[in-house]
């Protein structure tokens, strides 16, 4: 499946897209993924990006059009993508189109994933990431902790507090999300792709997917 994941910082994205991997093999891009791992590694993409997300602002769009031109040509994508995290603002909506456009894709939908603004600021306070760029996994201290405190499960890194996990890059980054993505539910809504799933549930929202999908 080719979708594109909508919804605010902590809406589920991230968790719904490595669910969505197991049933049909597409893969999950997440432009913060990948911008983490640059920062870690040091590259200039890295030091080019690293201000913006600390503060809680987004990366400038030539970054971002830039990695995400590079990756959906890659083969893995053949089989389907979960854009997670991306598009983020409507020039990064608009270059996308004509990115699809070039490369023959079409999207089958935009899912906007509707949580209410308590769950989020709960869930962002309270949740962890997997130290390690490879593995990014996210827990939970509340829902979903790590079998022995601190440590992943799947990898055995240390498990973090993202450092735009702090209560200030939060609200931080909701303002950004209320400002810059949510008019991509309207622009998606005008280009017949939008579906809207309201739950706080990941797994109430990938059977809604599947159905939509037909799978
Ligand atoms: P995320 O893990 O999706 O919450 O992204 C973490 C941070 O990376 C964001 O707060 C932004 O600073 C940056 N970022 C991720 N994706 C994008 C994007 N599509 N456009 C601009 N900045 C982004």
């Amino acid at each position: 499946m080719k979708l594109i994941l909508l919804g605010a910082p902590g809406a589920g994205k991230g968790t719904v897209a490595k669910l969505l991997t197991a049933v049909d093999g597409s893969v999950q891009i997440s432009t913060g993924d990948i911008l983490r791992g640059a920062v870690q590694a040091g590259t200039e993409l890295g030091k080019k990006a690293e201000a913006f997300m600390k503060a809680g602002d987004l990366v400038p769009d030539e970054l971002i059009m830039g990695i995400m031109g590079d990756r959906l040509q890659e083969p893995d994508c053949e089989k389907g993508f979960l854009l997670d995290g991306f598009p983020r603002t409507i020039p990064q909506a608009e270059a996308l189109k004509e990115l699809l456009t070039k490369l023959g894709i079409k999207l089958d939908m935009a899912v906007s994933l509707d949580v209410p603004r308590e769950v989020i600021l709960d869930r962002l306070t309270t949740r962890r990431t997997c130290s390690n760029s490879d593995c990014q996994a996210i827990y939970n201290v509340k829902s979903n902790p790590t079998k022995v405190e601190g440590i992943c499960d799947k990898c055995g890194s240390p498990v973090i507090q993202r450092d735009d996990e702090t209560e200030e890059a939060i609200s931080k980054r909701l303002e950004t999300y209320n400002e810059k993505t949510a008019p991509l539910v309207s622009f998606y809504e005008k280009e017949g792709l939008l579906m809207s799933v309201n739950a706080t549930s990941s797994d109430v929202v990938v059977a809604a997917i599947k159905e939509k999908v037909g799978l």
